[in-house]
């Protein structure tokens, strides 16, 4: 399958009612907030959206979107590569105070008219995904010096448990 860019708006309740599912890719160029943090090393993020609506009428957007960045190693500073990968469930409301009413296992997101701009939506899943401290699974300045005692020292400063997951998945990858 050829890949396809993914519309820059959507009619997210409509989709929700069809059933729709969407993939494709966002231009890199479109998150300026990530480029702030960090280098989208790919032309590219890979984005799947299904829209559906669940047994309690909550019209909902189920996302998975995989990005590579590159950070700064914490420990020698130097270009560290990370896959990304947010996987996020939000609930489609209208209002603040339906908000607040949505199962705790959304998100949500606050669409009043009939369209929802996807970039800032996903640069959203992206940010919370990115991890706060990113290392070299082989650092040099790991193995010169054995400084785990600092980097657990740091770890402790990250109370978001989206960035523990994250750091996680940036133990899995392949450096
Ligand atoms: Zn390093």
């Amino acid at each position: 399958m050829s890949k396809s860019s993914l519309p820059d708006y959507v009619n997210p309740r409509r989709l929700a009612n069809q059933g729709m599912s969407l993939e494709g890719e966002i231009s890199a160029d479109s998150f300026k907030r990530i480029a702030e943090v960090a280098t989208i090393t790919g032309q590219s993020v890979q984005v799947k959206l299904k829209f559906f609506s669940d047994e309690e009428n909550f019209r909902v957007i189920s996302g998975s979107i995989d990005m590579d960045v590159d950070l700064d190693c914490q420990r020698c500073l130097t270009p560290v590569s990370v896959k990304v990968e947010s996987q996020f469930e939000v609930a489609i409301v209208a209002t603040d105070e339906s908000a607040r009413n949505i199962p705790n296992h959304y998100e949500p997101v606050i669409v009043e008219e009939d369209t929802l701009d996807l970039v800032p939506l996903i640069e959203e899943e992206l940010l919370l995904a990115l991890p706060m401290h990113a290392y070299h699974n082989d650092c040099e300045v790991q193995m010169s010096y054995g400084d785990a005692e600092d980097v657990a020292e740091v770890e402790e400063t990250t109370p978001n448990p989206f960035q523990v997951l994250a750091n996680l998945k940036v133990g899995k990858t392949k450096n």
